[in-house]
């Protein structure tokens, strides 16, 4: 990941790119509410909008989470609160760090070694998998 150093506005986005990696740029895009690390193809045409997005409560720590993640090896950065596209996604060399690269909920929590959420008492993910311990054990 090659950070940016100053970012370069992009008016497209009305947003900063911050870092490039390979066949993507990544941008912090200001919402209402949140702080959105946006990737987006290097072959995007404008219409086609991003591929993955992250959201942060905080700009730092979109900084921060961009700072340390290895997009090659590693599925997602670190550090967000909301995943809004519908696809997880899979870095290219995964098998790499699969400690790194375990499940996680919706709200960027791992799902294995933590009992609850942290961002939402009814978070499905940790739901759905409270349901499967239940039924393992009555059984
Ligand atoms: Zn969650």
């Amino acid at each position: 990941m090659k950070q940016l150093d100053p970012p370069i506005p992009d008016p497209d986005w009305q947003g900063h790119v911050i870092a490039e990696s390979t066949g993507f740029r990544w941008l912090a895009v200001r919402q209402l509410f949140n702080w959105r690390l946006v990737g987006v193809a290097v072959d995007a045409e404008p219409m086609d909008g991003a591929t993955w997005g992250w959201c942060y409560t905080d700009p730092h720590a979109l900084a921060a989470a961009v700072g340390i993640w290895n997009p090659d090896v590693q599925d997602e950065p670190l550090g967000w609160h909301k995943r809004p596209t519908d696809t997880i996604r899979k870095a290219p060399r995964r098998a790499e760090d699969p400690e790194y690269n375990r499940a996680r909920c919706i709200h960027g929590n791992y799902i294995d070694t933590s009992t609850a959420c942290g961002h939402d008492p009814y978070c499905p993910d940790f739901a759905s998998s409270r349901r499967q311990a239940a039924s393992m054990t009555a059984r």
